[in-house]
């Protein structure tokens, strides 16, 4: 008898018709169901839009809506839940508290860990989805798969070591806090034949194995890697020093948002990107212009902002969520004979400034800006004078001086500023130093680049 395909054949075999007809069912109710959970997060964006729910008669009209999340939108309303509610589960906390039997976090923008929440039944799509991955993967039942993400914090920590469990595979949950001689001691008593962790994770199993246990990481046994959490898996050379390593492992690279919304790349010799695995779920693939957030049509070989939209989560769930990822779309059939869409991930949005040569990441400048806290209110913008990526140096970036500083305090600061910058960084700055809270504080999402050639009229309203 020949072994299933798929953890779950039925829903994994659908055609696009029939997902897309499920999606739009489930979407209709999704947008009600935020708008009225979630009255001081989803509810007043709609509003500011004049756009009602039951005005969404299409895929397309849904495809006409802002980015209504992002990383720094959910610290704004990390920021306020805690002010009004006394939790910093995020205004976006869509079902009662009580409801919320799971959270893990981030390491977060700013410091402070970002949480994510969960229903026993957010659990459940979690654990589905992740099944699915682990099946295409080669993980079965009565697998002994060794756990060396964070176990603390992230996504892939104990809601992985729960999934692989719900699945009836067995996790050793060594988890990366432990450190490597751990995780090798581990491997070493319990014999696993596949290992989920980061793509540097099994890099370095490969360096410290034949030091710590005496023998190469290609005698562990493991037959199965499924990486994520960073980019590898996709990239020739790092697939073939960890396959290599693991004496002719499979790899597979994994993307599973901060929902556990699964994705898995396949088989084929060469990297075709991540299937699709829970359509039925959510949407992973729609893209929007990175600039003009516009939508960008779906076809194959398509190129934009990722946007994330999941129909059954009830606690914290995504909704136009965009994490800053640029993704290739692919909707022809991949060669390895699964159906529905793939992506990539080509990198971050954010990637977008390159100064005379040097590639500079807003959200590097900012951090660098941060660090000067309390001297800095944090808050600059990156002013351009034409379209992006390529900008003219000196750089010229708008930074606001804390509060109480003197002129002489504001003067050294700048100078400060414009050294840490060169000497982390590598570009020239010029610095303007404006009083504190006279940038304008965007609510819908964090604005980092301020673009003179452009009206000053907002594209997001
Ligand atoms: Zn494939």
């Amino acid at each position: 008898m020949s072994e299933q395909l798929f953890w779950n054949d039925e829903m994994e075999t659908r055609s696009m018709e029939e997902i897309q007809e499920t999606q739009w069912h489930k979407l209709q109710m999704q947008m009600q169901y935020i708008y009225d959970e979630s009255p001081d997060f989803y509810r007043p964006q709609f509003k500011r839009i004049g756009v009602h729910p039951q005005d969404i008669h299409s895929f397309e009209d849904f495809r006409t809506l802002p980015i209504m999340r992002n990383k720094e939108m959910d610290r704004e309303a990390q920021l306020k839940s805690m002010e009004r509610y006394g939790h910093s589960y995020g205004t976006y906390l869509c079902a009662p508290l009580k409801d919320v039997t799971h959270i893990y976090c981030t390491s977060g923008t700013s410091g402070e860990p970002s949480f994510y929440t969960f229903t026993e039944s957010d659990l459940k799509i979690n654990d589905e989805c992740w099944a699915r991955t682990f099946w295409r993967a080669g993980i079965r039942p009565g697998d002994t798969v060794l756990h060396g993400f964070g176990l603390s914090m992230w996504s892939a920590g104990i809601p992985v070591v729960r999934a692989l469990a719900a699945m009836g595979a067995r996790p050793i949950a060594a988890g990366a806090e432990g450190g490597i001689e751990r995780m090798l001691m581990f491997a070493r008593l319990t014999k696993p034949t596949a290992l989920v962790g980061t793509p540097s994770l099994a890099e370095y199993i490969i360096e410290k194995c034949p030091e710590i246990l005496g023998y190469p990481a290609s005698e562990l046994g493991i037959k199965t890697l499924l990486v994520a959490g960073a980019p590898g898996a996709g990239l020739p050379e790092v697939r073939q020093r960890i396959t290599e390593g693991f004496g002719g492992a499979k790899l597979f690279d994994s993307a599973q948002g901060a929902w556990g919304l699964g994705n898995v790349s396949c088989d084929s010799e060469e990297y075709q990107g991540m299937h699709v695995v829970s359509p039925e779920h959510c949407i992973w693939t729609d893209l929007v212009d990175p600039n003009s957030k516009e939508p960008v049509p779906l076809e194959n070989g398509a190129v934009g902002e990722g946007v994330i939209t999941a129909f059954d989560h009830q606690a914290g769930p995504p909704f136009r969520y965009s994490f800053g990822d640029t993704l290739q779309l692919f909707t022809e059939p991949c060669s390895c004979g699964a159906p529905g869409w793939r992506f990539k991930i080509l990198g971050r949005v954010d990637d977008l400034l390159n100064v005379k040569g040097i590639k500079v990441y807003p959200a590097a400048v900012r951090n660098i800006i941060n660090s000067f806290a309390p001297r800095t209110t944090g808050e600059m913008r990156i002013v351009v004078d034409a379209p992006p990526p390529a900008v003219k140096p000196p750089l010229k970036i708008k930074v606001e001086y804390g509060a109480g500083l003197s002129e002489s305090e504001i003067e050294n600061l700048r100078t400060e500023l414009i050294s840490r910058l060169k000497n982390r960084l590598r570009f020239t700055a010029v610095l303007e130093m404006v009083a504190p809270d006279s940038l304008e504080r965007s609510t819908l999402k964090g604005k980092r680049i301020e673009k003179t050639y452009e009206s000053t009229v907002s594209k997001e309203g």
